[in-house]
């Protein structure tokens, strides 16, 4: 998936605005006092802030486990939801693929359908 924040930021860069991240954000009776790491303050009245996120995948022991992680730690899965460890298998956004609720919705059903219904055999 294309990362925004690179594509904003070269926007932002393209139309010489300053692209620097903040550091705390106040509020300031009606505005919002934003202090940002170049040690400047912006007052204002609406802060849009994307941090993004990464994969929680360190808590599980799967390094023990032998279960392959990507570069930013999301566990890496085939098509099927299944990690290199064919017993595991992972869906949402750990798997950092389209991190969005209906897709792990989506993937979850599909996972359950394929290990757990048992489709009757056509007679
Ligand atoms: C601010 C924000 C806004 C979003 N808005 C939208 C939106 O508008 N539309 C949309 O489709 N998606 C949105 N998303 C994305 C959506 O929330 C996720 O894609 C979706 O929740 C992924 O589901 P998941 O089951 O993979 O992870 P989660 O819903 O994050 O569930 C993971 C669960 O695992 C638990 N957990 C974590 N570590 C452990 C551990 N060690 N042991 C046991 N349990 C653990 C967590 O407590 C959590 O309950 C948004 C996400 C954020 C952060």
């Amino acid at each position: 998936m294309p990362r925004v924040s690179a594509h904003l930021r070269l926007l932002l860069l393209r139309q010489e605005r300053k692209f620097v991240l903040i550091e705390a954000i106040e509020k300031a009776g009606d505005c919002f006092a934003v202090q940002l790491l170049d040690d400047s303050k912006v007052s204002t009245d609406l802060v849009m802030y994307a941090t993004g996120r990464t994969p929680n995948s360190t808590e599980f022991g799967l390094e023990q486990l032998g279960v392959e992680l990507d570069r930013e730690g999301a566990i890496k899965i085939n098509s099927d939801c299944q990690t290199n460890v064919p017993s595991i298998y992972a869906l949402g956004d750990v798997t950092n693929r389209v991190n969005l609720t209906p897709v792990a919705i989506a993937d979850g059903m599909a996972l359950a359908n394929k290990l757990y219904v048992i489709i009757p055999a056509r007679k």
